[in-house]
């Protein structure tokens, strides 16, 4: 790592005080000068070349100028890992960072937020699950390590990075070397290698593990909500905390209702007779597993005819009302008479007019077919 005590405005030839004019027609006239494609036999031109356009991209941006006229330009100058704008560290690298934080890491360790879809049914989506029981696969702690990934719990500094985890690069361009900064390969950003990996997580810190938690459901909650559940995620690899778990909820379908949004559809099925009559029918809420109401069906009823129960839906608005329940009669047609209630349909048609002898039926079409 070099240092630089060199005052960026000597070597821009220019006074402190100078205005960006005058850094401007500085700068051109001295990068001519020392272009390193006009002075190819002198290597120090080319480093000369760099320092001028580096200098020149600091004095000619007004908020770079200002924050190095505060930081001054020599300890400052001497700090390889600086405080500076992500871009500016990116073109200078170790050349001219300022401030106070040495190492910097790009990698975080903290473990990964998961997300997971939990049935509920609609009995708990009312009354709530204090007591849900979610299980799933994450990555937990290793127990063998504590965490740390390495037998004998050490972390040995990256010799390469020097425990930063970044590493810069030069390459030449016609600026002069343009600095760029890596994750470190030989410890992937790390900052530290694990000489001795734990053989359980294999050096990470972490194992997949099934995962057994409870949560609480309160009452009347709305389908796709999320809970979120503070450490539920990932373990963070070497030891590092926990990621987040989101827990969004999927209503679980009930075959006694049909789902219509937030209103449950009952549907009830009532002979002839009973949609003639009227009748008593049972009907579920989902509010019950095994408790049922009763309802009177009036006489004369239609098919799908819809009797609403209201506020006997689904949870909706966050949990401050619900949906309804609507009892619908399916009115079934009987396919398998006795010979009696035949007798009583026909008796009954005809007192109604409407009764038609099949073999009288066929002779009429037989006799219009001859005309
Ligand atoms: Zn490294
Ligand atoms: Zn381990």
């Amino acid at each position: 790592m070099r240092t630089n005590n060199k005052d960026l405005y000597s070597v821009l030839g220019v006074s402190r005080d100078a205005s960006f004019e005058e850094i401007k027609a500085s700068y051109r006239r001295l990068a001519k000068e020392l272009h390193p494609d006009v002075n190819k036999d002198d290597p120090d031109c080319a480093e000369k070349f760099k320092e001028l356009t580096q200098a020149y991209e600091i004095l000619s941006d007004p908020e770079k100028r200002a924050r190095y006229d505060r930081f001054g330009t020599d300890k400052e100058m001497a700090d390889p890992f600086g405080g500076m704008s992500d871009i500016f560290e990116t073109f200078f690298g170790d050349f001219f960072g300022v401030g106070q934080e040495r190492t910097r890491r790009t990698v975080s360790f903290r473990g990964e937020d998961r997300e997971i879809v939990v049935g509920l049914t609609y009995f708990e989506a009312i009354n709530g699950a204090p007591n849900k029981i979610i299980e799933y696969d994450r990555y937990e702690r290793c127990e063998k390590c504590e965490g740390k990934g390495s037998v004998s719990g050490r972390k040995v500094v990256c010799k390469v990075c020097h425990g930063t985890g970044q590493v810069t690069s030069s390459r030449r361009t016609i600026l002069g070397n343009v600095y760029q900064t890596y994750s470190c390969p030989e410890c992937n950003g790390k900052g530290f290698v694990i000489e001795d990996p734990c053989p359980h997580c294999r050096g990470t810190g972490r194992v997949i593990t099934k995962t057994k938690i409870s949560i609480s459901i309160p009452p009347f909650t709305e389908e796709k909500k999320i809970f979120k559940v503070r450490s539920g995620g990932n373990a963070g690899s070497y030891g590092e905390e926990y990621g987040d778990l989101y827990v969004q909820i999927k209503y679980i379908n009930d075959d006694r209702f049909i789902r219509d949004g937030y209103d449950l559809i009952y549907p009830v099925n009532i002979s002839f007779p009973q949609a003639v009559l009227g009748t008593k029918i049972k009907y579920y809420t989902p509010d019950s597993e095994e408790d049922f109401s009763e309802y009177e069906i009036p006489s004369g009823v239609q098919p799908y005819a819809e009797f609403k129960i209201r506020g006997r839906g689904l949870p909706k608005q966050g949990g401050r009302s619900r949906g309804d329940l609507i009892i619908r009669t399916i009115i079934k047609t009987p396919t398998d008479l006795t010979d009696e209630e035949r007798e009583l349909y026909i008796k009954l048609a005809k007192i109604r007019g409407e009764y038609l002898e099949k073999d009288n039926l066929f002779k009429k079409i037989k006799k219009k077919i001859k005309k």
